[in-house]
């Protein structure tokens, strides 16, 4: 194997003590389904899903059948897997032969899966998504009826695991007027399902913010993306937190994520100089600069040129010029003994320093989630203690 130009390191302590956390938050009723879509926001699904399952985690949510098919890859056989967006009519057979759940909002996808199930005699494993404001995806009252007719009238090809809605919004509370209204017109929808008599095993619509601070919404699964990897969901849901539990500072949360490199060349630069393409940086006094072999292509945003930095001996070495891609250039003249090949961490921490990916996110407007979930899936990620 060829080494890759930067490497990603998961922390299973940091992990297991975020799965502990969020399983006390929710209770020992509640199921907890750990949303891993986007590469696990970038954590990597093949590396992940073993992690997560060695820290008591049980169901994995998708965003489609080509990452349910990468988790069956890697997961336990009874391991659950749900598909929450696109599925393609062409992969229904794969997901009924391997018992994977899927989200249904239409209810031709109802019909279709039937048509399979009775083919192979093996029971869809259905979640119905119903549309209670956030117009996405979702079926409206009239074409739930129709699910759960049908459903009733042919109860051997289904297994009616939940009925489900998605919050829009849940983690800015300026948003509860919306919130509110999506959650009683949840509960109508179950309403219907009592009036047909037909009833799923389990109902769910909460992600990490309304799981951590709207306890009604739990029902009996909520869907954790962010707040599993180390991140509150929003300052609104932190302080909701704080006040609840009567304390200054909650640590229960811990990233689990380090980004590294090393250093590829040291090199003197003289004043007037300048650094990298253009004229964008040009040398004040005499400076030392390392140069590493990662940019914009590899995943380190160009909205960081001349901004931000990166750790280097536990020191911060600002960025000189623009992010290449597949180079930039630091500022280490105030760093004693700078050599190629030293250890660099682009995110988290290197003795006392650290750098967040909150960091990112001020100098270059990518969301948390976003950063993290565009880092290239060809980056190593190895599992540390
Ligand atoms: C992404 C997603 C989640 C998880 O959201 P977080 O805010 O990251 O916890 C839950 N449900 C659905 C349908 C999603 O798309």
């Amino acid at each position: 194997m060829v080494k890759n130009s930067s490497r990603i390191e998961l922390s299973q302590s940091a992990l297991q003590g975020n799965i502990n956390f969020l399983k006390k938050q929710i209770g020992p009723n509640v199921k907890l389904s750990c949303v891993i879509k986007a590469n696990a926001y970038g954590h990597g699904i093949e590396s992940y899903v073993p992690m997560a399952e060695k820290a008591g985690v049980n169901h994995f949510s998708v965003a489609s059948s080509a990452e349910a098919y990468r988790v069956k890859q890697v997961c336990r056989p009874a391991t659950r897997v749900m598909i929450m967006g696109i599925l393609y009519d062409e992969d229904l057979d794969w997901v009924l032969e391997n018992e994977v759940e899927f989200y249904v909002f239409h209810y031709k996808r109802l019909e279709k899966a039937m048509a399979i199930a009775e083919k192979m005699e093996k029971p869809a494993q259905v979640h119905l998504e119903v549309e209670t404001g956030a117009n996405r995806t979702g079926l409206i009252l009239e074409s739930l009826e129709k699910c759960l007719k049908l459903m009733k009238a042919n109860p051997q090809h289904f297994n009616f695991i939940g009925l489900c809605t998605h919050f829009g919004g849940a983690e800015t509370f300026a948003n509860d007027f919306k919130i509110q209204k999506q959650y009683k017109r949840f509960k109508d929808y179950y309403k219907c399902c009592q009036k047909n008599k037909v009833l799923p095993q389990i109902r769910h619509l909460a992600s990490s913010a309304a799981a951590l601070s709207f306890a009604a919404s739990r029902f009996e699964m909520v869907r954790v993306g962010v707040a599993q990897y180390g991140f509150w969901p929003s300052p609104d849901v932190y302080y909701y937190h704080l006040t609840l539990k009567n304390k200054t500072i909650e640590t229960g949360l811990r990233r689990l994520f380090t980004w590294k490199t090393e250093v590829m060349d040291v090199r003197q630069v003289k004043e007037g100089e300048f650094i990298g393409y253009g004229t964008a940086y040009q040398a004040t006094h005499d400076m030392t600069i390392a140069v590493l072999p990662l940019g914009y292509s590899n995943g380190y945003p160009r909205g960081q040129s001349n901004r931000g930095h990166v750790l280097i001996h536990g020191k911060k070495a600002p960025i000189c010029g623009l992010i290449n891609m597949n180079l930039f250039m630091v500022d280490v003249s105030h760093i004693p003994d700078v050599h190629i090949g030293d250890a660099v961490v682009l995110i988290g921490r290197q003795k006392n320093n650290v750098i967040n990916v909150a960091s990112f996110t001020e100098s270059t407007q990518l969301m948390n989630q976003e950063m993290m979930s565009r880092l290239p899936a060809d980056i190593p990620r190895t599992v540390v203690r």
